[in-house]
């Protein structure tokens, strides 16, 4: 059944590498930019990525998932639907209402600042990050420096792509997970 197992899930990644269109110099010259749309315009495809994402063994111990602004959102609010557990946003600049906690930070394409609603998170403590996809790590090493500020536990990075290259993990204390790599 491991081999079973293995066979399906490079499938899915190749699957996945297949519907992934590049846009070089977007949003800026140098950016090779990784379109997800493809797999949301196919039900099947979408839903065996959100079926892997979510039988991951990482989600068992989360409180919550803490989705990033805004492809994040798309593929956390899909897991945490199926996985029936708490969805938090972290979202950009001048979004969320009420008492926050907020940290600027530099990604692969410029910089931006995210926040959290610090009622958003008070009563868990253990969670998952959620995003599109993983390339210098500074939006995820954000995230984890606001739920470390509030002393929460990070469980780990879960992501449809991983630009390896750029090496996001190396600044990362915990695991991430990746549905497809590209080199
Ligand atoms: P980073 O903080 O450098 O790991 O960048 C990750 C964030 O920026 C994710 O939220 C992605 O949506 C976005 N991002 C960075 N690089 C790309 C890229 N080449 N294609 C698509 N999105 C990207």
């Amino acid at each position: 059944s491991n081999i079973i197992i293995k066979t399906l899930k490079m499938m899915l990644a190749d699957k996945l590498k297949r519907y992934i269109k590049d846009y070089p110099d977007f949003p800026k010259k140098g950016i090779i930019f990784k379109d997800i749309c493809p797999i949301l315009s196919d039900p099947e495809v979408f839903s065996e990525l959100i079926n892997k994402m979510s039988s991951r063994e990482i989600y068992q111990n989360a409180d919550a998932i803490v989705a990033i602004d805004a492809r994040g959102f798309i593929f956390g609010s899909a897991i945490a639907n199926q996985i029936k557990k708490p969805l938090i946003l972290a979202r950009k600049k001048d979004k969320l209402p009420g008492l926050l906690i907020q940290k600027d930070y530099g990604l692969e394409y410029g910089d931006d600042s995210l926040s959290l609603q610090i009622s958003s998170i008070s009563n868990f403590h253990k969670f998952v990050i959620v995003d599109d996809l993983l390339a210098t790590g500074g939006t995820a090493k954000c995230i984890f420096d606001l739920l470390s500020s509030k002393n929460k536990t990070i469980l780990g990075l879960n992501v449809v792509i991983e630009l390896s290259a750029l090496e996001g993990k190396k600044i990362l204390d915990f695991p991430v997970l990746s549905e497809v790599i590209f080199s």
